[in-house]
């Protein structure tokens, strides 16, 4: 059964990292709108084209929408027309985590915030996309918040 419970229930902290940011399940329903809780908590899905970033070109830093780290940048973005936003890699090694997802079927690598562990995407490889890396790394708009110049 895919309940929420088998996929977003991770103990253990990671190695050799700084000390993760650690809030109730509390906290975060309190903090968060109900369609972030369920994505960033409970390793959600947005519905494709309907996020607020897939299309979007703007300069800037993509923070965590949970907790304001700093993941991905739009120099990274690229157009993949697959209905999320799409980065071929992130800001910088060790913002992100990856952690295998056997839900749904499918063998996936689900991408997660590496301070507040939330779940942010999935990442996909050797989609011939043309990009510097050949990945795509395909994050949920309500999993970020986009930070241009000009507010930072
Ligand atoms: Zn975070």
């Amino acid at each position: 059964m895919n309940t929420p419970e088998n996929t977003s229930k991770t103990t253990s902290a990671p190695e050799g990292t700084a000390v993760p940011l650690e809030k109730s399940d509390s906290q975060w329903r309190e903090e968060l709108t109900p369609e972030e809780y369920r994505v960033l908590r409970q390793a959600g899905t947005e519905r494709p084209y309907t996020g607020e970033y897939w299309d979007t070109h703007t300069e800037g830093v993509y923070q965590c929408r949970a907790c304001g780290s700093q993941l991905f940048t739009s120099r990274e973005k690229f157009d993949s027309h697959c209905g999320w936003p799409s980065f071929w890699a992130p800001l910088a090694e060790g913002t992100v985590k990856y952690l295998h997802d056997r839900t749904m079927g499918m063998d996936r690598v689900e991408v997660r915030c590496a301070n507040c562990d939330s779940h942010l995407g999935h990442v996909f490889e050797g989609e011939g996309y043309g990009t510097p890396t050949d990945q795509r790394f395909c994050i949920n708009s309500v999993s970020l918040r986009l930070v241009t110049p000009e507010e930072s």
